[in-house]
């Protein structure tokens, strides 16, 4: 045989190898329960096989291949890896207070920091997050491709590249003396007309970005902005979510005011972050939309602490003031309502690795904590557009699952120790 045809039959081979699962090593999860968010169902003793990073069978009664490998679950309830719809895992060191000693460090020292954030993500159950921007353009594009090609340990990101936000508003950079004069990725994305709005979209596309994040109200964690004031305006909003249509991408909208979520909801976003001052209005107008709530309740517990420690400038704890209570009653008011609710924490506002603390807290404002699961499971692979990739264990879904040791639905924060984390059929962690 030719040299040639011999390299090829011997690629040939391999590619077989690769494609044809029944040369892939097969385990077998053993699980004592297994809760499964499409429908809200638990079974007892459960076989879940994994071949390669996919799920190939889910059941009491299937035999298992002799040559496979067994994980025993079986005194742990398993059910999907955890999806956070809501963080910045991009931003670097957690805990640094305001955000311009961001510009202390350079793009490489804040993603270096960063793998940090991607690691205890996952180890912490949340096999899947959904970026919602970055200081630092496209910071969040590398450390996803990081991880893609296993270079570090994190969970699936869907990032946003950047925030596209008015000049001087909830997502700029702000507090630095006018004459100063930022680099290029500290104001990517800043937008002030339906035009410039769609050019930023076109660019971040470009970029490779997963979606599209905005900013239709003032935030609190930024200086010169005023949560409860509109910024983007309709217009602009409906400009981006039109423009990230051509490119097949979502857009999500943070807004704390309530015009600013109302504006967002018309324009038609996929969600709208925060929500905190949601009125009866803007419910009824998310209910009709089929529009997403991602509310983090939980986070201002640590902007007060860090507040008490003398950690955070003093106008951003006054933005804080009564948002966080009011949030948590309109949190109850929109469960109430059957609005569609997915679970986001602004993970890098509270320490990485903590996002599980949140259930709790959505069951205490009003979630059965089925809801809660839901929320950061089925509800927010639907929310991603990905349902039939992640968000439930299922034939052909990717292979996404944690345990937890007793039963999740008496106590919801068990949640908050995850003991197993297998990502796309890898075990990151057994304990
Ligand atoms: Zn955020």
């Amino acid at each position: 045989m030719p040299r040639q045809s011999r390299c090829f039959f011997a690629f040939l081979f391999l590619i077989l190898l690769l494609v044809n699962p029944i040369f892939a090593q097969t385990t077998v999860i053993k699980a004592g329960k297994l809760l499964q968010p499409q429908d809200g169902s638990v079974a007892k003793d459960q076989l879940v096989l994994i071949t390669g990073n996919k799920i190939t069978a889910v059941g009491a009664q299937l035999s298992i291949p002799a040559d496979a490998k067994v994980i025993d679950l079986s005194n742990m309830t398993v059910l999907p890896g955890l999806i956070d719809c809501h963080t910045h895992l991009a931003d670097g060191k957690f805990g640094e207070g305001d955000p311009i000693f961001q510009l202390r460090k350079s793009a490489s020292q804040t993603v270096l920091e960063s793998v940090r954030n991607a690691r205890v993500t996952l180890e912490s159950g949340f096999t899947t997050v959904r970026d919602v921007g970055v200081y630092r353009a496209l910071n969040d594009v590398a450390l996803r491709d990081a991880i893609n090609r296993g270079y570090i340990i994190g969970p699936r990101m869907y990032v946003a590249g950047a925030y596209i936000t008015i000049t001087g508003g909830a997502g700029a950079m702000t507090g630095t003396a006018p004459d100063i004069q930022l680099p290029w990725d500290f104001h990517y994305a800043e937008a002030n007309s339906p035009w410039e709005v769609r050019q930023k979209v076109r660019l971040l596309a470009h970029d490779g970005v997963d979606h599209i994040k905005v900013l239709s109200s003032g935030a609190v964690l930024t200086h010169g902005s005023n949560p409860k004031a509109q910024e983007f305006t309709l217009e602009e909003l409906q400009a981006a979510v039109d423009e990230a249509s051509h490119f097949g991408l979502r857009v999500e909208a943070h807004a704390h005011a309530v015009e600013g979520i109302k504006n967002a909801i018309r324009a038609g976003v996929v969600s709208v972050e925060h929500a905190t001052l949601i009125d009866d209005e803007g419910i009824a107008l998310a209910r009709q939309h089929g529009t997403y709530l991602d509310m983090d309740l939980y986070d201002e517990e640590c902007i007060q602490e860090q507040g008490r420690a003398g950690k955070l400038p003093l106008d951003f704890l006054e933005h804080d003031r009564e948002l966080g209570e009011l949030q948590k009653q309109n949190f109850r008011k929109a469960v109430k309502a059957g609005v569609k609710m997915a679970f986001g924490t602004d993970a890098g506002v509270c320490d990485y690795g903590t996002a599980g603390k949140q259930f709790a807290f959505m069951v205490k404002y009003g979630m059965s904590p089925m809801q809660a699961i839901q929320a950061a499971t089925s509800s927010a692979a639907d929310l991603l557009g990905r349902s039939d990739e992640i968000g439930s264990i299922q034939k052909g879904k990717c292979a996404d699952l944690i345990a937890v040791q007793g039963d999740p639905l008496q106590d919801v924060s068990l949640l908050e120790n995850v003991r197993f984390v297998m990502k796309d059929g890898v075990v990151y962690k057994q304990k």
